[in-house]
């Protein structure tokens, strides 16, 4: 093993001020078990699991009760021993509505738990540890919730030559993937033996930036002693780094063509926190109940990073962070550069809830937008070479498929166009909308394509 500067850069990016000092010297606390649970169907990418359990059932914790519905999709269980008081539509992060359990937690909880049995993933196939990642839901932690054992399961046709850790966490104030690394790095080390099992032995890359030293050595210490072709690659500090398609081609030079997944080119990117969960789903037969969310901002009375039931909501995360500071004008799920506004705290956790930041006026900027003044600025920081001027021009005339020729569809939303544009002009929303009516549009063909076909059946 051995630990080396990211030979391959990217044109762009921008540099936002980190904030990272508020949270990232605060060690991982353990929430109390909150009274209520609202643990929602749709945590991860794809079609929402299909809800296994009615009001009144009683249930285990790591009972299932959501069951993978589709390829892209994934298992949902219990946190905790509890009654089902209801199931009922919840806003979650992004202000999406869909079904949730929601649980009032036993008192007791010294019940045995609904865990599955532990493997040995020495001796176990490579059929029994898939099935093992897919049992326990495990999906991606660091945002997008893309399925793991989809990940894990290239076509017959493709090998993964490099597996990538994304510890990159380039977002402002979010440190959970950071404590991990440093108070975690054995369960990291054993999910990668594992994942190099499944996927046939591939060179891993284990990805993080250089403004996060204390989490390297943490690293280098638990992997001195690995077998094979295992190296840490230190990549500059620069927004978005920790995006999939950059990462790939700091650590191997490739470039994942547009539209096309990262096993295209022989590559699976893993966030960091969920190779940590998929070695307590294999060792614990611990299916992904709980993560590590960074409650942050000049908000937040005591910034944090908290282990909680997936199904906390914002208020009992803020409460245990010592409450709010007077004045909260934003409250943002996830990060500042790619996070979503939320218009309350009885929003629940999820699986991919990375970061809870609460901003007073002091730090929230009033902006109104102006004209587009061609400055080039969004140009210049757009990591994915595209026109976002353009683009944002495009969709304010509502002239979608222009945007589209400009390329909208590679957009990674990261924010980076926004945050450099002096004119305040929102062009990541832009490509939101846009990016929203074409899926929309595709949708709606494939659907209409579906019927006809159905009809000429008939
Ligand atoms: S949000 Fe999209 S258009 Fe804007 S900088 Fe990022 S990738 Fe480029
Ligand atoms: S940064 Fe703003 S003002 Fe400058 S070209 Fe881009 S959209 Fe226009």
């Amino acid at each position: 093993m051995k630990t080396i500067k990211a030979q391959f850069g990217f044109k762009g990016g921008v540099h936002p001020q980190y904030h990272k000092d508020l949270a990232a010297e605060q060690p991982i606390e353990r929430l109390p078990l909150p009274k209520t649970l609202a643990i929602s169907m749709s945590q991860h990418l794809g079609a929402p699991a299909k809800c296994l359990v009615q009001k009144g059932d009683v249930v285990a914790k790591g009972q299932l009760i959501g069951e993978r519905n589709g390829f892209i999709s994934a298992n949902v269980h219990s946190p905790a021993a509890g009654t089902v008081a209801a199931i009922e539509p919840r806003m979650g992060p992004v202000g999406n509505w869909t079904d949730a359990v929601i649980l009032e937690t036993a008192e007791d909880q010294s019940g045995e738990a609904a865990f599955m049995p532990p493997l040995d993933w020495k001796s176990a196939s490579v059929d029994e540890l898939r099935a093992r990642v897919n049992d326990a839901g495990l999906c991606g932690m660091g945002g997008a919730g893309f399925p793991t054992v989809v990940k894990l399961t290239p076509p017959p046709d493709k090998h993964c030559e490099f597996l990538v850790l994304n510890g990159a966490e380039c977002e402002p104030y979010l440190t959970s993937d950071y404590r991990n690394m440093r108070e975690h790095a054995d369960r990291i080390r054993l999910g990668v033996e594992i994942m190099r099992k499944i996927l046939s032995g591939p060179a891993v890359r284990i990805a993080i930036e250089a403004n996060k030293p204390a989490a390297i050595e943490a690293m280098e210490k638990a992997f001195a002693d690995i077998d094979g072709n295992v190296e840490i690659v230190v990549l500059p500090t620069l927004y978005p780094q920790g995006s999939e398609k950059h990462q790939i081609y700091a650590c191997t030079k490739r470039l994942v063509p547009p539209g096309a997944l990262p096993i295209s080119v022989g590559c699976v990117v893993e966030n960091i926190s969920t190779v940590a969960a998929i070695a307590d789903a294999v060792e614990k037969g611990k299916p992904l109940i709980e993560r590590v969310t960074t409650v942050s901002g000049d908000g937040i009375v005591r910034p944090c990073n908290i282990l909680a039931p997936i199904g906390t909501s914002y208020a009992d995360l803020v409460a245990f962070a010592g409450g709010e500071k007077e004045g909260v004008r934003k409250v943002i799920s996830g990060g500042p550069m790619m996070g979503f506004n939320v218009p309350n705290l009885q929003i629940a956790t999820t699986k991919t809830t990375s970061g809870l930041l609460l901003f007073t006026a002091a730090s929230v900027f009033q902006y109104s937008s102006e004209p587009c003044i061609n400055c080039g600025s969004c140009v210049r920081a757009c990591p994915m070479q595209l026109n976002p001027a353009y683009i944002s021009r495009a969709v304010e005339a509502n002239d979608i498929a222009m945007a589209e020729s400009f390329g909208v569809m590679n957009c990674l939303e990261c924010g980076a166009c926004s945050f450099s544009c002096p004119a305040y002009r929102d062009v990541t929303q832009f490509c939101r909308r846009a990016k929203a009516s074409l899926r929309a549009a595709a949708a709606a063909a494939k659907a209409k394509a579906a019927a006809a076909k159905e009809g000429l059946k008939v």
